[in-house]
């Protein structure tokens, strides 16, 4: 596996690899590996030539008062598990690679980026928009694989790709979980023993909301209801929103029919958790 930190020297290599007729497969992420990565990178592994990750803690997607300083890192573990899986390339820029001291080129899809997490998090899904569009320019994957965990990111990065017309396939996958149902991410590190515990409600509710519409039940507020009532059975956890909502457009729905997702964004503690299910 090769380890490049230059971004021309990805560029360049991006080219011959192009050149010489091989489809390049990209996962970008931003580290402290886990299955749910891993998952991306055997699916790209299958479907392409060469595959490329990315790891790179982007501080434009983080908030002021956010995480970025205590975001979990494992640079030497990430890369055994990018060698075991397969990788070819891995990217891995520093910030000042990246960005300029102050950045003033960014990428806005605007609408689908101010509601549900982008309420929450203004900025943050400018900061991702910008950052995979930069990646996009750099790696020249033919195929970007994403997670379905961050429904809304997926949402936005397919916009960005068709309203630019950027020549990537972007490619979602599904959310890989613990036993329990906690979708694996990232920051599930900084819960302790009896947070984790309680993390399993977030699917929890998202199951309970599935089973209503599966019963037959289309007013949102009763699902919304339910799927609350279900989350606040655990002290300690504060709910940011519940919803049901149109899949493509993430706008509510005022009717649950046909295709949708139910949306969870709860904390415990200093730790926020989100999740999602879609209904199909
Ligand atoms: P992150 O490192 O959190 O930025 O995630 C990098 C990529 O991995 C994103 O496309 C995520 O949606 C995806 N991802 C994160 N957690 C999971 C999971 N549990 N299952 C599937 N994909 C995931």
């Amino acid at each position: 596996m090769q380890i490049i930190t230059s971004i021309t020297d990805m560029q360049s290599h991006a080219d011959s690899l192009r050149k010489a007729g091989k489809r390049i497969g990209f996962v970008p992420t931003m580290g402290f590996l886990h299955e749910g990565h891993l998952s991306l990178m055997r699916r790209a592994r299958q479907e392409n030539d060469v595959v490329a990750a990315s790891i790179f803690v982007n501080p434009t997607q983080f908030g002021p008062k956010e995480d970025l300083d205590r975001y979990p890192r494992d640079a030497e573990g990430d890369r055994k598990k990018c060698e075991s899986t397969g990788v070819d390339i891995l990217f891995t820029p520093a910030a000042a690679e990246m960005y300029s001291e102050r950045p003033s080129v960014f990428v806005n899809v605007e609408g689908i980026s101010d509601i549900l997490e982008g309420a929450i998090r203004p900025g943050h899904f400018r900061g991702v928009a910008t950052v995979v569009a930069k990646l996009f320019n750099i790696v020249k994957p033919c195929k970007a694989y994403f997670g379905q965990k961050d429904f809304q990111q997926c949402a936005v990065i397919k916009r960005m790709v068709a309203g630019l017309n950027l020549d990537v396939e972007v490619i979602v996958l599904p959310t890989v979980r613990e036993a329990d149902g906690l979708a694996m991410s990232s920051r599930n590190s900084y819960l302790d023993t009896e947070q984790r515990r309680k993390s399993a409600c977030l699917y929890r509710a998202l199951t309970a909301g599935e089973e209503l519409i599966k019963n037959g039940v289309r007013e949102p507020e009763t699902i919304k209801q339910k799927m609350r009532a279900v989350l606040v059975q655990e002290k300690g956890i504060e709910v940011d929103y519940v919803e049901v909502a149109d899949p493509d457009r993430l706008t509510p729905l005022e009717t649950a029919e046909g295709r949708m997702v139910l949306l969870v964004a709860a904390r415990l503690g200093s730790t926020r958790l989100i999740d999602n299910l879609l209904i199909l």
